[in-house]
């Protein structure tokens, strides 16, 4: 019997063992051709840009962020989830974040020249670490706003926690340099990192954005909501814009609303759209979520 119980024991463990080794190889394959696709993305034009609007508390479009979209022949849709890691890791966040950046701005040009409507704020560009680490970053984005020739007040720049522990003396000076041309920043993901509350008092800051991940559970989680509060209130405190993002339901909203946050971004008011779509939305200009058919026929 112990003899069986034994057998069938290895026979599993082989079994699992064989399995795991199938899944490795699987997605080392994968992750290899990920690697090589990547290489040719950019010169191939595989990339582009989709943007979700950010909504006021009567869902009028405030802003837009930029969301970085890859299609590749063999491999399809690739989610930036699953790209940029491998992009940083390989070496080649520097060039795709400046392919992002010129891309962001050139339109925000195009928009800025038709005439934006007048609630509209800024345009946020997510920045990845190690861009946000280089010694050239201040001039990259101060090359790219005259390049492009856009006012330096409609650029939001989404930094995450995490980039702020490295340095607090150099990024604090970053920052400082790019807002006296009146660029605004946003921490993204908000409450998932680590940052200490002395660090953001000394950083040009102007807007935090409420993770995901507390909205999702805020009509259900009594802790993401008194995360969600605290965090609302001390944005008051330090004079910061608070910003909901992964609001999916309106149910959802009302009850930020209710605490204190009046920026939105999610499915509820739209998915991220396409650039033709995002213009049509600023020329629309009506609150959001619309009845129009927008909402079901345009995921990007
Ligand atoms: P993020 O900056 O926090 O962007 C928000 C993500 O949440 C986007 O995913 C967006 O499509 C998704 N989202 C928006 N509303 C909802 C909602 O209501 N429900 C749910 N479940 N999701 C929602 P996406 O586009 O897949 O991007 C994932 C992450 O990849 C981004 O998170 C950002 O960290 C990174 N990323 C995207 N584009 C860029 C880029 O151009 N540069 C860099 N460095 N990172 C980027
Ligand atoms: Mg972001
Ligand atoms: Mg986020
Ligand atoms: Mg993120």
């Amino acid at each position: 019997k112990a003899d069986t119980a034994m057998y069938q024991a290895k026979e599993n463990g082989r079994g699992n063992l064989h399995f795991y080794n199938d899944a490795m190889r699987n997605s080392a394959a994968e992750r290899l051709a990920m690697e090589k696709a990547l290489h040719y993305a950019l010169e191939k034009d595989e990339f582009y840009l989709v943007y979700q609007p950010q909504v006021n508390d009567r869902g009028y479009i405030i802003g837009f962020e930029a969301l970085l979209r890859w299609h590749n022949k063999e491999l399809g849709q690739v989610s930036p989830g699953r790209f940029i890691p491998v992009a940083e890791e390989i070496g080649l966040i520097g060039e795709l974040g400046q392919w992002v950046l010129d891309t962001a701005c050139h339109q925000l040009k195009i928009w800025q020249d038709a005439g934006l409507p007048p609630r509209f704020k800024t345009l946020a560009i997510n920045i990845s670490p190690s861009q946000f680490a280089k010694d050239s970053f201040v001039d990259t984005i101060q090359d790219v706003i005259e390049r492009t020739n856009i006012d330096p007040n409609l650029l939001d720049l989404e930094i995450t926690e995490g980039m702020l522990v490295e340095s607090i003396t150099s990024v604090a000076a970053k920052m400082r340099s790019l807002k006296e041309k009146n660029v605004h920043f946003s921490i993204d993901d908000f409450g998932t990192g680590y940052s200490s509350l002395r660090y953001l008092q000394h950083l040009p800051l102007d807007q935090l954005k409420i993770d995901q991940s507390f909205v999702r559970d805020i009509s259900s989680d009594p802790n993401s909501h008194v995360i969600i509060n605290t965090i609302i209130s001390m944005a008051s405190h330090m004079n910061l814009s608070v910003l909901a993002e992964g609001v999916e339901h309106g149910e959802e909203k009302d009850i930020l609303m209710r605490i204190g946050c009046s920026r939105f971004q999610g499915y509820y008011f739209s998915r991220p759209v396409e650039v033709d779509t995002a213009t049509a939305l600023l020329l629309n200009d009506a609150p959001l979520p619309s009845n129009m058919d927008a909402k079901s026929s345009i995921t990007a």
